[in-house]
């Protein structure tokens, strides 16, 4: 067996034990294998061990890789996520490629995606990502504007809005985890309580799954420990 197999079926145990442990229902949430860095044979190992959703940070790396997969198993579906930085000139590809996008922090990235999202294809899902601690350096909108934004978002017909995401600044131990991650469920209840049909909470990485899956995420986005340490060039 394969260590990205190995690797997988840990994870999934993990998740298992989080989920009961948070009194949650066995599906109620959902893995995504963050892939960045890592080439296509290791998605298509961690295919062959059953992962299906996959999350990519860089488009024109995720591009050629979602080709080379398909050219190499055409008869694989697989669900491709987008969770990094958007820059607007760059949203097409994004639009065509995509079944998910869990960064988007403003209108006009929504509005360019919804505009660019082909006819022939199922409406867009949409996170919208929230700068949930409060650092100058990380994208995402302010908590405070969340709830008008998914108003504005909400609207554009090749979209669904699905929810929100968030990536907090890396804490020790469980309950100082936890708090970014209640604050995210807190914004999420006052969106539905606005009366936006919401169902996605995108929190909880490597190093946080648990205090995201106690807090309620519905996608935990879990990159090292599927593929390993990442190596940047
Ligand atoms: C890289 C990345 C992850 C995965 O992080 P790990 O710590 O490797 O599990 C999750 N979410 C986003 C937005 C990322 O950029």
């Amino acid at each position: 067996m394969s260590s990205i197999s190995q690797n997988l079926q840990a994870v999934r145990a993990r998740l298992a034990t989080a989920v009961q442990a948070a009194n949650r229902p066995a599906e109620s949430v959902q893995l995504l294998a963050v892939s960045k860095t890592f080439g296509p044979d290791a998605v298509r190992e961690a295919a062959a061990a059953g992962q299906r959703a996959f999350g990519e940070n860089y488009l024109q790396e995720a591009l050629d890789k979602i080709a080379a997969v398909r050219t190499a198993q055409p008869e694989l579906l697989l669900e491709w996520h987008f969770i990094g930085p958007i820059q607007s000139n760059k949203t097409r590809p994004i639009a065509e490629h995509f079944d998910w996008v869990h960064s988007v922090d403003r209108l006009k990235i929504a509005q360019r995606l919804s505009d660019q999202r082909p006819e022939g294809m199922a409406p867009l899902s949409i996170c919208l990502q929230v700068n949930i601690s409060g650092e100058d350096s990380k994208s995402g909108v302010a908590p405070h504007e969340v709830v008008a934004l998914a108003r504005e978002i909400a609207q554009l017909p090749r979209l669904r809005l699905r929810g929100l995401m968030a990536i907090p600044e890396p804490v020790e131990g469980l309950e100082q985890q936890r708090v970014p991650h209640r604050r995210l469920r807190e914004l999420l209840d006052e969106c539905r309580a606005a009366g936006l049909a919401l169902d996605t909470l995108s929190m909880g990485m490597s190093a946080d799954l648990d205090a995201a899956v106690l807090e309620g995420a519905t996608i935990v986005r879990i990159g090292t420990a599927i593929f390993g340490q990442r190596h940047y060039a």
